[in-house]
């Protein structure tokens, strides 16, 4: 005879947990809101975006040294905010050949924040004269989940590539024309594709993995 699976009494899935609670995603970027929001709602968690509740977040220092004082900093911010427990990421692009560079900075790369042509000028030019097997780099994502409590978690998601000679595709955003995974640039991915290895997708599975042990 089929033994049936006891609930623990009071025991919560984050699936059954989440519908009661709602989480703020506190980011100004609408491609990470996108990918953020695609990865974090089959996971069961439930998103309000600072548009959805009339916030502005975008006066947020990123005087953070490293992406996960920064993902805190724009977390710890939003709750502030919204009283909501709140979910915020920081990421990057961190290459072998420049000592981690751009690193933390990544956004404004070349000055001009979010310009993502020059940025990637600019790499390509400090890169002009390395060889193909030292063009190692990972992108890396820091997510955070700030509660009104002020009780914090912090994860890191990472995914390993090389960086190409010239922007190859079209889909994705910042630095994905130039960053090789596999023969493919994440431009050249759709978007299903990146979600399944992408260094924002590891930090939310282990964010959600965290959350599952804290709520
Ligand atoms: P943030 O908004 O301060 O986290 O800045 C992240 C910056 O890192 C972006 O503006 C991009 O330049 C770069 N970046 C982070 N994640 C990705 C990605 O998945 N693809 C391409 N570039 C990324």
């Amino acid at each position: 005879m089929k033994k049936r699976k006891k609930k623990r009494r009071g025991a919560v899935s984050l699936g059954e947990k989440a519908k009661t609670m709602e989480f703020l995603l506190a980011t100004q970027n609408k491609n990470k809101k996108e990918e953020l929001s695609r990865i974090l709602q089959p996971l069961g968690i439930q998103i309000k975006t600072a548009a959805d509740l009339n916030l502005d977040l975008s006066d947020v220092a990123e005087t953070g040294e490293t992406f996960e004082e920064n993902a805190y900093l724009k977390a710890a911010s939003g709750c502030r905010e919204s009283g909501l427990a709140t979910i915020a990421d920081d990421s990057g692009l961190c290459v072998d050949a420049l000592c981690g560079r751009p690193g933390i900075y990544s956004a404004r790369f070349a000055g001009e924040h979010g310009n993502d042509a020059k940025n990637i000028s600019k790499l390509l030019h400090e890169l002009k004269d390395v060889k193909k097997e030292d063009r190692t780099a990972r992108f890396v994502c820091a997510a955070c989940c700030v509660f009104p409590s002020g009780e914090t978690i912090t994860v890191r998601g990472e995914c390993e590539g090389i960086i190409g000679y010239k922007p190859i595709g079209s889909k994705g955003f910042g630095y994905d024309p130039v960053f090789i995974v596999g023969d493919l640039s994440f431009a050249q991915l759709s978007a299903q594709e990146k979600d399944s290895i992408s260094h924002r997708r590891k930090a939310l599975e282990a964010l959600y993995g965290e959350l599952r042990r804290f709520i």
